[in-house]
Parts: structure tokens; C-alpha cells; sequence
């Protein structure tokens, strides 16, 4: 409580003193100190205020582009896969989006990935309590 208490007292300190120079070139042109006063004081609250809402923006969409970014990596799976010429072992990311092919690591021949889905039955254990 005591330490917001001294940040709000030095933001009013700091607003104040930048007011004071506007009103102080207020002065220099002949134009009311008071006004300009006033008018900077207020629109330095309003101004950092956005800015505040700006930042709160920012980092929730940091942290949302940040979240997508760690779906993206997990959606993609590796797998070691052969390579059609030599039969060397390639890791290989499989991104159902994107093209499915690599070239070898050890003979630089590019090769395709086809996969293939198969269903199986699941069998239920047979009853061996007699
Ligand atoms: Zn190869």
C-alpha cells in the first residue's frame, strides 16, 4: 500500500514537472500558464493510459501468437523414415499440411512420404478364469 502510494505520488511529481514546462513555454509565447498547465497534466493521464491499454493489448497478443506457435510445433510429429535409395534412417517431420518430402541426409536423393492408414479389430482377451 505504501509503495503504490509513493508511485502514485511520483507519477503526480513527474506529470506535474513536465506540466510545468509546458506552462513555462506558455509563458515564453504569451499564452495562459494555467491552461497549458492543465491541459498536460490531464493529457499526459490520458496518453499513458492508452499506452497502458496498448501494452496489455500487446502482450496478449504476444502470448496468444506465442500459444499458436506451440500448437504448430506439436501438431507436427517426427518420424524416422528410410530413405527409398539407400535405406538410411532420415528424421523426418510429417506436417499433414505441407509437402511430405525430404532429401537424404547421406545421398541427397529427395524422396516422398506416402502414408499409409490401416484399421485393425481390437480383440478382447478370451476368458481364461475357470
Ligand atoms: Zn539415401
Amino acid at each position: 500500500m505504501k509503495q503504490t502510494l509513493l508511485a502514485l505520488l511520483g507519477s503526480i511529481l513527474r506529470a506535474a514537472a513536465v506540466s510545468t514546462v509546458f506552462a513555462g513555454f506558455a509563458f515564453l509565447t504569451k499564452q495562459s500558464m494555467l491552461t497549458w498547465f492543465t491541459v498536460s497534466f490531464i493529457g499526459q493521464f490520458i496518453v499513458f493510459y492508452l499506452y497502458g491499454v496498448y501494452l496489455e493489448y500487446k502482450s496478449v497478443k504476444d502470448k496468444r501468437d506465442l500459444q499458436l506457435k506451440e500448437l504448430e510445433i506439436l501438431s507436427k510429429i517426427t518420424f524416422n523414415v528410410p530413405c527409398a535409395a539407400c535405406k538410411h534412417f532420415n528424421e523426418v517431420v510429417i506436417n499433414p499440411n505441407d509437402d511430405l518430402k525430404f532429401t537424404c541426409v547421406q545421398c541427397e536423393v529427395e524422396n516422398a512420404v506416402y502414408i499409409n492408414v490401416e484399421s485393425a479389430v481390437i480383440t478382447q482377451p478370451i476368458n481364461t478364469n475357470i
